[in-house]
């Protein structure tokens, strides 16, 4: 089945075709984190959607390289670390670091390479010498380098290829010199700029004088580098498309003469109960908040994959919520096939299970249908409700079993949420239940009901199974 994917670059669904012709190796490419803080919780929509569609292209059989860079030099970046009177490496390393061990809180697949900025200047200026011999980029008298969109306009480039552009002819020769501006500013951008004293000691030598990279020429070199002049999928959040994906298709194609990306994938933004994120309304959040409110990046990243990638999403705390009801369902169903399963897995190999069946073909489709994530997590309740109901009428056999849990693996390899992470625990709360188990069965109810209580209000639920009891931690 073809996975059918919504392309910025023409504005329809089309079906996803390798450049490698009838192959399976695929290139991804997706602008990676700015590492000035903690990524908060609306990148992290981004870099989860990403995740999905890398595991996506995995589900329908393509081996995926998968390039995520670090942005390690930018304006904000220079800016902080300045005011912070520490070096760039010691400022950045930490967030990087950070950003790397969120993402695998967030059951996220690390990417095959991570390239930072500042390990590519050589590259950089590789390129920007590029432009400069087609006559695309320019110099000024202080040592900063210019990409000419009227040049690169004349050669009968087209600027404005993910988002309509009105160029404004008497604009030629204006410049901005930040990393980002509105669509309103298009002009001239900066692609090397000048050692400025408020930079400090961030620059590095080139042809052109002292100076540092812009952030848009950063992803064109390292892209390129990593995967070729011209590779299949190229992903970010909806506010790159301008900007910095409109430059990084400017540079590349004007620097190697060559097509760059040919899928382009934007993911649309997250809003907070309603409203645009900031820390001084107080809806601000890093992964790490919500860590400590006592969420799991498992509930996390669940939420982060409840609506379609080009919808806006809204997060609140009581989604999240929700994400843990539907995670305890799901868990529930899962430990009632593991405790059917057959231990003989491979000779089961002739049975089938027709809630599986149906659960792998719709899912597929949903999947292929641009990621449509909600009809997949239909088809998994849907499967989870076949399930209990044949589970309660102990129709449920070992081999149908481990043919269902095959069936949800094939299926996880997607939606990435795991195994639920098993609780310690700890040794006073495991004697109180050890006691209560005791009083029980001497029928002091009441030291028992006391007993319960007393856990209850130490955050822990007992029950009490046919396998003995069960201790769960309650809602914080
Ligand atoms: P940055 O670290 O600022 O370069 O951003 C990293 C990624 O997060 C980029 O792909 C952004 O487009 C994306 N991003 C930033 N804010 C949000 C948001 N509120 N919702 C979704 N993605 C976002
Ligand atoms: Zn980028």
């Amino acid at each position: 089945m073809a996975l059918n994917l919504f392309n910025t670059l023409t504005r329809t669904i089309q079906p996803f075709e390798p450049i490698e012709k009838d192959g399976k190796n695929v290139g991804l490419y997706c602008c990676g984190p700015t590492v000035y803080d903690y990524a908060h919780i609306g990148n992290w929509r981004t870099f989860v959607f990403a995740d999905l569609v890398r595991r996506a292209l995995q589900f329908q059989g393509f081996t995926v390289r998968h390039v995520m860079n670090i942005t390690d030099v930018e304006d904000k970046i220079i800016q902080r670390a300045q005011e912070r009177q520490v070096s760039l490496e010691s400022f950045t390393r930490s967030y990087e670091q950070a950003f790397l061990e969120d993402l695998q809180c967030l059951n996220c697949l690390k990417p095959h390479q991570t390239p930072r900025a500042t390990d590519h200047i050589a590259e950089i200026i590789g390129m920007i010498q590029q432009l400069i011999q087609r006559g695309f980029a320019y110099r000024t008298p202080d040592g900063s380098v210019w990409f000419s969109i009227h040049k690169y306009a004349a050669a009968g480039h087209q600027y404005g290829r993910l988002l309509p552009i009105q160029l404004d002819e008497l604009r030629v020769g204006e410049r901005v010199a930040t990393d980002e501006y509105a669509k309103e500013a298009a002009s001239d951008f900066a692609l090397w700029k000048a050692r400025v004293t408020s930079d400090g000691p961030i620059f590095w030598p080139s042809p052109f004088g002292e100076g540092r990279p812009g952030w848009h020429i950063e992803c064109s070199a390292m892209s390129v580098k990593a995967l070729g002049t011209t590779f299949d999928l190229h992903l970010g959040g909806e506010d790159l498309k301008f900007p910095h994906h409109e430059d990084e298709i400017a540079q590349s194609e004007g620097a190697t003469g060559r097509p760059f990306a040919r899928f382009w994938l934007h993911g649309a933004h997250l809003l907070v109960e309603g409203k645009k994120m900031s820390k001084s309304l107080g809806n601000f959040f890093t992964l790490r908040d919500l860590l400590a409110r006592g969420f799991s990046g498992r509930e996390v990243r669940c939420l982060l994959l409840t609506a379609h990638y080009r919808e806006t999403f809204n997060f609140t705390l009581d989604g999240l919520h929700a994400a843990r009801s539907s995670l305890s369902r799901l868990d529930e169903c899962l430990d009632k096939l593991k405790a059917a399963a057959s231990p003989q897995a491979p000779a089961i190999s002739s049975t089938t299970h027709a809630a599986s069946v149906e659960l792998l073909k719709t899912f597929e489709e949903a999947i292929c249908d641009d990621l449509n994530i909600s009809a997949a997590w239909a088809a998994v309740f849907q499967w989870v409700s076949a399930i209990n109901r044949q589970a309660a009428t102990a129709e449920l056999n070992p081999a149908e079993a481990s043919v269902a849990l095959a069936a949800w693996q094939r299926v996880d390899s997607v939606l990435g949420m795991g195994s639920r992470p098993t609780a310690s625990v700890p040794p006073e709360i495991m004697a109180l239940a050890q006691e209560r188990t005791e009083a029980k069965k001497n029928r002091d109810f009441k030291r028992a009901d006391a007993l319960r209580a007393q856990l209850k209000a130490l955050g822990w639920v007992i029950e009490d199974t046919s396998d003995g009891i069960k201790l769960k931690k309650s809602e914080p």
